[in-house]
């Protein structure tokens, strides 16, 4: 089944997100936990989230996927930042509970010049406070573009933060198409190298998601910009060998696309042509 999904507003509930995603062609989709900048969630309306599991069934939905803030940074080198990413962690995954078994996106961060070791041991340490037992959410780190000073530009770090962290078997990795080519890797010519050279650094089996972009620009400019499926340097014969991909094909995908809802239906009637 080919798992597709947007990026929609979270603003009406659980509920709304599901129906919204049905009107654009889409059988999942992402959300902000609460405003991307960070502040406080919205209380959990109990009853759109229990109407919201019983379509998630009914509609055959198989996963949902919800981004953290993008904002928050657990290894900045203030104490009191760090502390704001943790706690909205934390709150995130109880939040999440509502909702069992779905995936958590986050960006691990950014080490502002504290380098890199250092940063992954922060980013570890605030998964090492967050995550517990008998949680039922998958944790995804995010792929990085890699701009600034940002930890996950590589799957070297990536697998570092995992490999430090305790309950590593709560978490997965999301893969940001427009993200790694930025970062460069290149998914236009080599898509199977990255891919082999993914699973000897990581494993295959980590991946849970895809964030499914183009790019403004080239391979390994370290800059990300999202732009339309087929309109970017990545282009849409890359696209669907993505998404066609053994590997991936059988994975959820995410536009995080510039599109209104209309451009979002319009991308996902594009993407079900190319996928076989
Ligand atoms: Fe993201
Ligand atoms: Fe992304
Ligand atoms: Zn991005």
């Amino acid at each position: 089944m080919f798992i597709i999904g947007a990026h929609l507003s979270s603003s009406k509930g659980y509920s709304a997100m599901l129906r919204q995603a049905q009107e654009i062609g889409a059988n999942t989709f992402q959300f902000f936990t609460r405003n991307p900048r960070g502040g406080k969630a919205k209380d959990i309306d109990c009853s759109d989230v229990e109407e919201f599991l019983k379509l998630k069934e009914s509609e055959n939905f198989p996963v949902i996927l919800a981004h953290a803030p993008y904002t928050l940074n657990c290894c900045s080198d203030k104490e009191e930042v760090r502390q704001f990413a943790v706690n909205t962690f934390a709150d995130d995954l109880k939040r999440m509970e509502y909702t069992p078994g779905q995936l958590y996106n986050f960006h691990p961060g950014s080490h502002v010049g504290q380098g890199a070791k250092k940063g992954i041991e922060l980013i570890a340490g605030a998964l090492n406070s967050v995550l517990y037992s008998e949680m039922t959410t998958t944790v995804l780190l995010e792929t990085m573009a890699g701009k600034g000073t940002e930890i996950g530009r590589n799957f070297q770090e990536l697998k570092e933060i995992i490999d430090k962290t305790e309950l590593s078997d709560k978490l997965g990795i999301c893969l940001d198409t427009c993200h790694v080519f930025d970062g460069g890797y290149d998914i236009v010519n080599d898509l199977d190298g990255v891919l082999e050279e993914f699973d000897k650094t990581i494993g295959l089996s980590r991946l849970k998601a895809v964030h499914l972009n183009d790019s403004k620009n080239p391979m390994g400019s370290h800059k990300d910009r999202h732009e339309k499926i087929g309109q970017g340097n990545i282009g849409a014969d890359a696209m669907a060998r993505i998404i066609n991909h053994p590997a991936l094909k059988d994975l959820p995908f995410y536009l995080e696309t510039p599109n209104d809802i209309g451009g979002y239906a319009e991308e996902i009637k594009l993407l079900k042509t190319l996928y076989d």
